[in-house]
């Protein structure tokens, strides 16, 4: 089978990567934004919960040493503990500390410059930015606080009740909890857009397989014309037409039943209806049960005791049930042997029966008894249809690394309208002829089911009024056996 471009399993494969990259873009850019935003509250609530504390620091300072003296050290100190910029004033507005680093463009040494009072700072921050510090009742002083990120300061506004001890940073388990949460809710919807995907990609295909089941379920149910509708070119479709040549076959095959049901019946009713003839007419006393009368009756009952066992046979071949017992066999004797069987009834009908056998032929595996039957039927068909004084001729040769058999007579021929058909079941070129000189009709289908059960095949040729060749080749070995 070629394989399919787009194939099931490409579409399987196209399909849940699809349904997975998706899901995992959609959890990652959820997450990747909760975290984000979850990390830039956190950090502000750091800040202005450190913020909080460095403010009531400076106005503890204040009380414990009744003034602003050295708080430039207290401020360097805290800063530096808490990498924050800090600038206080006094209450008249007058700078008494400021760790601020000088900021140069492109040098990054300003950092070094935070812990260093004596260098003089930039200018003020904007007023809006400066908390008071009261000790008592009374404003002493204010303060600026910044967090130098990223070369430029971040005011920060300090907790709004820095004397509370409580007032904790808010801790790192909140963050891992809220990710958590946002991980779960994104996997659900990722989850959501995945079983979507899926019954969108799955839409088609579905429809296709259930086409193809209640097809079935007709079928099933007896209505033999039942066919699936296939679309498409996928592994589906494949099945699609496998189903539609199975329900075919099986329409054909129950076609064949019941034609084969009514041609037995029919080939039966004759020689049974001959046979109530002449009983009916010796029970009315029309007809004396003398030897001829006898005879008659009996000619008929072997007929039909040919046909039976021609019958039995051919379902045996058709159904392979029939066991064949293969050998090495010598295709000189099997052919001899037929032809000195033949003998007596060709010489009966002044017929020349004449054989050729090639020296060279190999040594074949068949099932001797069968092939003689096949060769019989063949023979059997000759002599009966050759004129007194015509020839039937057997010749046996080897063909590819097997043998040609074949039987060449100086009958009627077959007109190429019939000569297609010979080999069908209870095909007969004359009816009332063949079934006169004692012919069932199946003698060639038998011939081609045993030929056929060998590996080999049978042929005929035919020119009306010269005479008919009819064959079979055989394998040197049944193809099943290598
Ligand atoms: P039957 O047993 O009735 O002969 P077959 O299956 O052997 O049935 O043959 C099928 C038909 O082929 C027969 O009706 C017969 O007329 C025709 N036929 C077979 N062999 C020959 C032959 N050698 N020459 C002419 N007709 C033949």
């Amino acid at each position: 089978m070629p394989r399919l471009r787009f194939g099931l399993q490409i579409r399987l494969i196209l399909g849940f990567a699809a349904v997975l990259a998706l899901s995992m873009a959609a959890a990652a850019v959820c997450t990747g934004f909760a975290a984000h935003s979850e990390v830039s509250r956190i950090q502000v609530e750091q800040d202005r919960v450190r913020a909080g504390r460095i403010h009531a620091a400076l106005a503890d300072y204040y009380d414990n040493n009744g003034g602003w003296h050295g708080a430039q050290d207290f401020v360097n100190r805290t800063g530096f503990q808490s990498e924050r910029e800090i600038v206080v004033l006094d209450a008249d507005g007058n700078v008494v500390a400021d760790n601020r680093p000088i900021r140069r463009r492109h040098d990054d040494r300003g950092h070094r410059a935070l812990f260093n009072p004596g260098i003089p700072r930039g200018p003020l921050p904007p007023s809006e930015y400066f908390v008071p510090i009261s000790s008592g009742d009374q404003q002493v002083g204010s303060v600026a606080i910044a967090a130098g990120r990223r070369g430029h300061p971040e005011y920060i506004f300090p907790d709004s009740h820095p004397d509370e001890p409580h007032d904790l940073e808010p801790p790192l388990t909140q963050f891992t909890e809220r990710v958590t949460k946002t991980l779960i809710l994104a996997g659900l919807v990722a989850g959501v857009v995945g079983i979507l995907l899926v019954l969108l990609f799955s839409r088609r295909m579905l429809g296709s397989i259930g086409n193809l089941t209640s097809a079935a379920r007709r079928l099933g149910g007896g209505d033999l014309s039942s066919r699936a509708t296939v679309r498409g070119n996928d592994e589906v479709a494949e099945l699609g037409h496998a189903f539609n040549n199975m329900a075919d076959a099986l329409e054909n095959s129950e076609r064949q039943r019941r034609t084969m049901v009514a041609d037995v019946a029919h080939e039966l009713r004759t020689p049974l209806a001959n046979i109530q003839g002449h009983v009916e007419a010796m029970q009315d006393g029309l007809m004396q049960p003398n030897a001829d009368n006898l005879s008659a009756v009996h000619q008929q009952t072997l007929h039909l005791n040919h046909l039976v066992s021609d019958l039995r046979l051919l379902a045996e071949t058709e159904a392979s049930e029939l066991s064949l017992e293969m050998e090495p066999t010598s295709i000189e004797d099997v052919v001899s042997d037929a032809v000195a069987s033949f003998r007596p009834r060709a010489d009966a009908a002044s017929v020349q029966l004449t054989t050729v056998i090639d020296d060279t032929l190999p040594v074949v595996e068949v099932d001797r008894y069968r092939i003689r039957q096949a060769l019989g039927n063949l023979l059997d068909n000759a002599i009966r249809h050759t004129p007194s004084g015509g020839n039937v001729t057997v010749s046996a040769q080897r063909h590819d690394a097997g043998v040609r058999i074949e039987v060449a007579d100086t009958g009627p021929g077959i007109s190429p309208e019939d000569l297609p058909h010979v080999f069908d079941r209870l095909y007969r070129v004359d009816p009332s002829r063949d079934r006169s000189t004692g012919g069932s009709g199946l003698g060639l289908t038998i011939t081609r089911q045993l030929v056929e059960a060998h590996g080999g095949a049978v042929w005929a040729e035919s020119e009306v009024g010269s005479g008919s060749r009819f064959g079979f080749d055989l394998p040197a070995r049944h193809p099943s056996a290598s």
